[in-house]
């Protein structure tokens, strides 16, 4: 008897802050970090009577030009709607958020289809633990929050890690969102499902606040085999919401999950019907031309960096900034791809290794081109140029005149290399000696000797072979 094959199903929901100016429905400042607590309110997003939202113009263009990048549709036909629930974090006691037609329907991302994308507010943000008595803020009550939802394609917990990192770097490229996931302005939420091979459809269960990338895989992995488990020892997964501690690293029962009945949506009487199709925003990708992520890496990999090097320059946004400003130098000045690459090693190694120690980097592109195109021509050997590296990325000096001022060019200088050779053998009389003795592995103490006295800059080629003859 074959053992039955569980496969998982998983669909994301992801919320994301944008970063607009203003919160989504009044003119109060859409900085939900602000400390002290209740500063950017007004009558609109404390929910008094009679007070009337107005739509954000420039949140609305964010999802548009999102779904732009990302092949979405946009609607002809679109209005918000009263999500009804009562919480002290909505003062008004419904979400003004969309239902029946969202602003974006479709599009991919990641190999990941989407359903849809829609506009909503964000809550106010309560507090329980700090007395026997609750507190709420509403700095991030009415927030611009666009709300992601892609199909159930999602097969395993990594694929979903990676659309979740993706879709983060797209909203940074486009401007539209930081989405900071461990300050809450990206946060997903995971329905998992298993079925067996006999194409029987599991129970959806809802994992709810992941706040990292680590917590999405982490929670999709443990509650993939939570479900399997469940199902082989004859059990039946029930339908309910579900959180992630993180600490213990399981997912935990949080509340069955309401449905779309229980909310009693319908469609906000004061905020006109839109056909935002026609929006400019739709269009503005074309226009100025945002280079997407994954037109980056196919970009780099055509000029012959590996999908490694690629990918780490692109999901780093300062070697995202400081490799596009360095490729764009280089391409203009019509300089070999083999230069390109130099760069992009030299960045992700060393520059970053350098920048690591907390070192404040002036080096400007042009001057570490400058180094790359040092080394691509064999001006300096590559052990002088890590030297030369560590300087000027402090000091911003011309590569050119450091190696200079400093007899680090590359020698070939045949007469000041025997001399140098000459003073080595006589320093070291006694390895030399081992070396004619027949001791091969002398000649690398030595060689390594000589190349220390050049600093580096000797050729080690060329070195050599003056050392083996000056020995015979
Ligand atoms: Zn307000």
């Amino acid at each position: 008897m074959s053992e039955k094959v569980y496969q998982a199903t998983i669909g994301l929901e992801v919320h994301v802050e944008l970063a607009t100016k203003s919160k989504m429905f009044c003119g109060c400042k859409n900085d939900p970090h602000e400390s002290e607590p209740n500063t950017h309110v007004c009558p609109v997003c404390l929910a008094h009577p009679g007070s009337l939202p107005v739509p954000n113009e420039a949140a609305i263009a964010a999802v548009l030009t999102f779904g732009a990048a990302v092949g979405a549709t946009p609607a002809t036909y679109s209005e918000f709607d009263r999500k009804n629930y009562f919480y002290p974090d909505i003062p008004k006691a419904y979400q003004l958020s969309q239902y029946a037609f969202p602003f974006l329907t479709g599009g991919s991302l990641k190999g990941v289809t989407l359903t849809r994308v829609h506009l909503e507010e964000d809550t106010a943000r309560s507090q329980h633990d700090k007395g026997d008595f609750s507190l709420v803020d509403f700095n991030r009550a009415g927030v611009p929050l666009m709300e992601l939802v892609t199909e159930p394609v999602i097969h395993d917990a990594v694929t979903a890690g990676d659309f979740a990192r993706e879709l983060q770097l797209v909203l940074r490229t486009l401007g539209v969102a930081k989405a900071q996931m461990e300050r809450g302005e990206m946060r997903v939420e995971a329905n998992i499902s298993v079925s067996d091979t006999e194409g029987v459809l599991g129970t959806k269960v809802e994992v709810k606040n992941l706040n990292s990338f680590k917590s999405v895989e982490g929670a999709i992995a443990f509650e993939i085999d939570r479900q399997v488990d469940v199902l082989k020892s004859g059990g039946s997964v029930s339908q309910e919401t579900r959180g992630w501690d993180e600490v213990k690293l399981r997912t935990f029962t949080q509340r069955s999950k309401e449905t779309a009945k229980d909310y009693r949506y319908f469609p906000d009487p004061d905020i006109p019907k839109m056909d935002i199709s026609k929006h400019i925003a739709f269009s503005r990708l074309n226009d100025i031309i945002i280079e997407l992520p994954e037109d980056k890496r196919k970009k780099y990999s055509n000029l012959g960096l590996t999908i490694n090097t690629s990918n780490q320059i692109v999901a780093d946004e300062f070697s995202d900034t400081y490799f596009s400003s360095v490729c764009k130098r280089a391409l203009a000045a019509k300089l070999p791809n083999e230069v390109v690459v130099l760069a992009a090693n030299y960045l992700t190694s060393d520059l970053l290794s350098i920048i690591s120690k907390g070192v404040e980097l002036t080096l400007t592109p042009e001057h570490f081109l400058e180094l790359m195109q040092m080394i691509h021509a064999g001006d300096i050997t590559s052990r002088v140029a890590k030297d030369i590296l560590t300087e000027i990325a402090v000091s911003n000096e011309h590569p050119r005149t450091v190696a200079t001022e400093r007899g680090l060019l590359r020698s070939v200088d045949t007469s000041a290399l025997m001399s140098l050779v000459a003073a080595v053998v006589t320093e070291f009389s006694a390895v030399a000696d081992e070396y004619k003795g027949g001791k091969v592995t002398a000649l690398q103490f030595l060689l390594g000797q000589a190349m220390k006295q050049s600093r580096g800059s000797a050729d080690p080629e060329i070195l050599k072979q003056l050392l083996i003859e000056y020995l015979k």
